[in-house]
């Protein structure tokens, strides 16, 4: 086909889809996800802009009226440089919060992309807990963007989700953290790290871990998760992946199990954490 020929027919398709969304726009108007307002009809889609909160702000249009998208906050320093929760100032170039000075988490660190709190909290409950699969479509991507900022390839040999007891799985009938790190959107010659899922498992379901505090919730997830195949994990550089991160409790179980079947490192990425 002539190169022209072949652009005219991008552009009728380009302007097809378009007249195809504002019609179903039209026919079945879309609310925020987060406070139900009608959402105002976009039939031009603009490439997500650059820096994390651009970037979050272009993907979540569609889902969140702007009221509900400016309620969303990127985590930014001073954060402590092991759990990765923001604080107020730190000491030095590797500050550590009063937790993780305590207690060393099993993790070497935990990073995440934004605060769990307002509408990101609205997304991601909608995600889990209400079947909203398609959020992991914009979710996916920002989670992506904050790996790139936090890890310079080849930082990681592998990418582990947290998994789900097989009972909560088919319940559920996903792991939301596994939905989301599909969605990421590896660049032609970014090193892409293979997603492991199977090696590290949930062995016992264990009660929710809401309500509780730091010590309950370690407690209560101690001896949840086992290492299937220690071989596929020891002498590697792993990065647990998870949608939100509370106290750490559950992430720094898995790491735990992770090094004692011989992990050489084990960093953990979430969407959003819960900051004080
Ligand atoms: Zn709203
Ligand atoms: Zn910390």
């Amino acid at each position: 086909m002539h190169p022209r020929a072949a652009e005219c027919g991008r552009s009728a398709l380009r302007w097809a889809a378009c007249l195809l969304e504002a019609c179903r726009q039209a026919l079945f108007p879309a609310r925020c996800l987060a406070c139900r307002t009608w959402l105002e009809v976009e039939p031009a889609r603009t490439p997500p802009a650059a820096g994390l909160w651009a970037e979050a702000i272009t993907r979540l249009r569609p889902y969140f009226c702007p009221g509900c998208l400016q309620a969303l906050v990127p985590l930014e320093n001073p954060m402590c440089a092991c759990c990765g929760t923001t604080m107020s100032g730190g000491e030095g170039p590797q500050p550590l919060c009063a937790p993780c000075r305590e207690q060393a988490p099993a993790f070497d660190r935990a990073r995440a992309a934004f605060a769990y709190r307002g509408s990101l909290r609205e997304v991601v409950q909608c995600l889990k807990y209400r079947g909203r699969t398609q959020l992991a479509r914009p979710l996916g991507p920002l989670m992506h963007a904050a790996y790139r900022r936090f890890w310079q390839p080849p930082a990681v040999d592998l990418i582990l989700p947290v998994p789900l007891h097989r009972r909560r799985l088919r319940e559920r009938g996903f792991n939301q953290a596994l939905l989301l790190v599909r969605r990421w959107p590896w660049a032609a010659g970014e090193p892409r790290v293979p997603v492991e899922c199977g090696v590290l498992v949930r062995t016992r379901a264990t009660a929710p871990q809401a309500g509780l505090d730091r010590r309950a919730r370690r407690a209560n997830i101690s001896g949840a998760f086992a290492v299937r195949h220690p071989v596929r994990v020891a002498g590697r550089r792993l990065l647990l992946v998870d949608d939100v991160i509370t106290t750490g409790a559950t992430v720094g179980e898995c790491a735990r199990v992770l090094k004692q079947s011989g992990a050489a490192a084990v960093d953990v990425l979430a969407l959003a954490r819960v900051v004080r």
